[in-house]
């Protein structure tokens, strides 16, 4: 074997051994039941992520018209400009306004035994912090969480 063929080998069975790790470090989950609070306060990805998974499940039994959940993901300084905006595109809009360029990413809105998934690029998100909570009036001032990208 040549010094350079083995070198791709070894470059290559790292490459399959990390695979697991980076698979993990891109998929997050998180929950919140029938009170104003996620599960986790503090979610962690790697920034080598191409793209992120995120699936929130509510474990709650209210409808999402009483006690519905989304996350959405935004810089600290734009959460209240969002939610209060959000507030006004109401509940047919998932509580985001359409279109909204301070909205980083976000799911929409579920209720009680509902899941649901997004998928969004860590492209352009330089910072290593950024705020996530939950649009649904009253929600967002108690129910966020800081995402950890590193
Ligand atoms: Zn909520």
């Amino acid at each position: 074997m040549s010094r350079s063929l083995l070198h791709k080998s070894i470059i290559a069975l790292l490459f399959v051994l990390a695979a697991p790790f980076a698979k993990a470090a891109c998929e997050l989950e998180i929950t919140a039941p029938d009170t104003l609070a996620f599960d986790q306060t503090v979610l962690e990805v790697d920034r080598s992520c191409e793209t992120v998974k995120l699936t929130l499940t509510h474990t709650g039994q209210l409808g999402k018209n009483v006690m519905g959940h989304n996350w959405v993901l935004s810089n600290e300084s734009d959460v209240t400009g969002i939610a209060n905006d959000g507030f006004n595109a109401g509940l047919d809009n998932d509580y985001v306004t359409p279109g909204d360029a301070r909205v980083l990413a976000y799911t929409k809105i579920i209720g009680g035994g509902e899941k649901t998934s997004i998928e969004f690029s860590l492209a352009g998100l330089d910072a290593s912090e950024y705020t996530y909570f939950c649009s649904f009036p009253g929600h967002w001032t108690v129910m966020k969480g800081v995402l950890k990208i590193s």
